[in-house]
């Protein structure tokens, strides 16, 4: 059974954000995980960005687990997009992109979006020039 690796976008009602379940889902399922950002408060919604490893069924499963005690659950590759009309191939943005979601093809010189390696950190929303690299998550690039 393969290994898999998935980054998520969470967010957590004010229900929800003082629970446990993400620390759960390591002892339930048998994950390891990486918080590469989070904003929570207790009285407020919260927005998390998690990165997860494990066995293939047991990431679906734990996604599964916190979607059912109440946790919004978004591929990250959902939130993170490039406009291909506006974008044009500068490479600013490679230079920042610490996970290489952004890197320059040396065969067509063009800058390509992998939205599978993206973590959501923002930066590149923050530096391009034409505004092509857009988030859309509940509070900016948190
Ligand atoms: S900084 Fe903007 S315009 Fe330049 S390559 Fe990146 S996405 Fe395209
Ligand atoms: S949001 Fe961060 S990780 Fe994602 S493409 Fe932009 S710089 Fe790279």
């Amino acid at each position: 059974m393969s290994e898999i690796r998935k980054i998520v976008h969470l967010s957590f009602s004010p229900e929800t954000s003082g629970k446990p379940v993400v620390c759960n889902i390591i002892k339930l399922f048998d994950l390891c995980f990486n918080i590469l950002k989070a904003q929570i408060n207790p009285r407020e919604v919260g927005e998390m960005i998690l990165e997860i490893h494990g066995l293939e069924p047991a990431v679906r499963d734990g996604l599964e687990y916190l979607k059912e005690h109440g946790v919004k659950v978004t591929p990250v590759a959902q939130k993170v997009r490039k406009d291909e009309e506006l974008c044009m191939h500068c490479g600013v943005c490679t230079a920042l992109c610490r996970p290489r979601a952004l890197e320059i093809d040396r065969k067509t010189w063009k800058v390509c979006f992998d939205s599978e390696k993206c973590v959501a950190c923002g930066l590149c929303v923050k530096v391009c020039p034409v505004k092509a690299m857009e988030t859309q998550l509940e509070n900016g690039a948190l």
